[in-house]
């Protein structure tokens, strides 16, 4: 590396400590030329995806609307913010493990989807309505008769008030 102060070709590394995260490496130098001395930080890079949307518009990865996702699929259900954060932290670790410059919204949605699975199903099943609503309709109601099967009676009335489909519409009789 060359020095910033006299532009001397070559400079020494004199010492070189990991920080406390772990995650950098700061290296003192020394340039023999005219001897000052300077600190370089070395972190690894690892970007994050742009995001194609439909219409292939793309935008920088924004982890607050990933978050905000979460809170909305979420509101009013028991499951603690630790929980949640966790939850954030991994769609994020797998799209910067992805290695891809740039990733489809419906990637982001499924990465989503299998966390919010996992956190709480009546969630899932809120966020997979709006998510799947113009993609896969059938998919999507054979989801919520499978969710229907497997959950207890309290979650199903839930399920029912979302418009989940599937549950117990009253029938008005006609008259006339
Ligand atoms: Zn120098």
């Amino acid at each position: 590396m060359h020095c910033p102060f006299c532009q001397h070709e070559d400079t020494r590394v004199i010492d070189s400590r990991l920080a406390e995260d772990g995650a950098t490496v700061r290296r003192r130098r020394e340039c023999p030329q005219c001897g000052e001395r300077f600190n370089t930080f070395e972190t690894a890079e690892l970007k994050l995806p742009a995001i194609v949307k439909s219409g292939d518009r793309r935008e920088a990865f924004d982890e607050r609307k990933l978050r905000v996702s979460f809170e909305r699929a979420l509101q009013k259900r028991p499951v603690a913010s630790a929980a949640v954060d966790a939850a954030v932290r991994a769609v994020i670790d797998d799209l910067r493990k992805s290695g891809e410059r740039e990733v489809p919204s419906r990637q982001v949605g499924e990465l989503v989807m299998r966390e919010l699975k996992k956190l709480d199903q009546v969630a899932y099943v809120r966020f997979a309505s709006v998510y799947r609503r113009f993609e896969d309709v059938q998919a999507f109601r054979e989801e919520i008769e499978k969710l229907e099967r497997d959950l207890p009676e309290l979650e199903k009335l839930q399920l029912s008030l979302l418009g989940g489909g599937g549950g117990a519409e009253p029938r008005r009789p006609r008259k006339g």
